[in-house]
């Protein structure tokens, strides 16, 4: 029997995503949206952004999140290359004053603070990752929530995998999410083992899609990464 439920409003964008056939892992890809979208709204109406001005001239940009910013411009080309060098112009006019100094071992005297160095974006894609991760963990103690993400293409990344296991280790909820995910894990590890079987000079049948497929999704499951856009 099919229970009803009421999904709070912050699991919405969740289960939108899972019900869509999505076959990624859901907090990489909520994480990813999140930064994608504050990367476009600040190239299109916050260049000028005083608080954000400072932050990115603070901060500077890391290679990933430099690589987004490239991706959003080309993908919008509307938005067109002056909001971006604007933004460039004012990070390189303080090109000498970043924050990436006092993390770095020239200017690290002090042991134990080895963060690397993080920008905008990766502070708020810290902060995102938070959110989602204990958003997510809640669903997954919720039966019909679960039984959504089961039945669904989406596959939970390692490293995500093991920080929901800061919070529900040791619970049946996370034992019912490791019999689910080594299930999920299994199929994708089966899509593999056939495109390598196929490989044999014998064979005449066709890679299917999923085979084909198969090592591009394992590559993200297994980093935590979005290495192609599924949207
Ligand atoms: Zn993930
Ligand atoms: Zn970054």
């Amino acid at each position: 029997m099919e229970e009803k439920f009421e999904p709070r409003i912050e699991e919405v964008e969740f289960l939108e995503l899972i019900e869509s056939g999505f076959s990624g892992c859901p907090v990489c890809q909520l994480n990813l949206e999140t930064v994608r979208k504050s990367a476009f709204s600040i190239l299109y109406e916050l260049v000028n952004d005083p608080g954000i001005r400072t932050r990115l001239r603070e901060g500077g940009l890391c290679p990933k999140h430099a690589g987004l910013l490239f991706q959003v411009l080309e993908e919008s080309p509307d938005l067109g290359f002056l909001g971006i060098s604007i933004i460039l112009k004012d990070v390189l006019d303080h090109g000498t004053k970043l924050n990436l100094f006092e993390q770095s071992p020239y200017g690290r005297k002090k042991k134990g603070r080895k963060r690397s160095h993080e920008c905008y974006f990766c502070r708020l894609e810290r902060e995102a990752n938070k959110r989602h991760i204990s958003i997510f963990a809640r669903m997954m103690t919720d039966h019909s929530e679960r039984k959504i993400f089961e039945r669904s293409e989406s596959i939970l990344c390692l490293p995500h995998t093991v920080e929901l296991a800061n919070s529900l280790f040791g619970t049946p909820h996370f034992e019912e999410i490791l019999r689910i995910q080594e299930e999920k894990l299994h199929t994708l590890s089966s899509f593999l083992k056939s495109f390598i079987a196929k490989h044999d000079y014998r064979n005449t049948i066709p890679f299917t899609q999923e085979e084909a497929s198969a090592w591009k999704k394992a590559l993200e499951i297994i980093s935590g990464g979005v290495i192609s856009n599924k949207k």
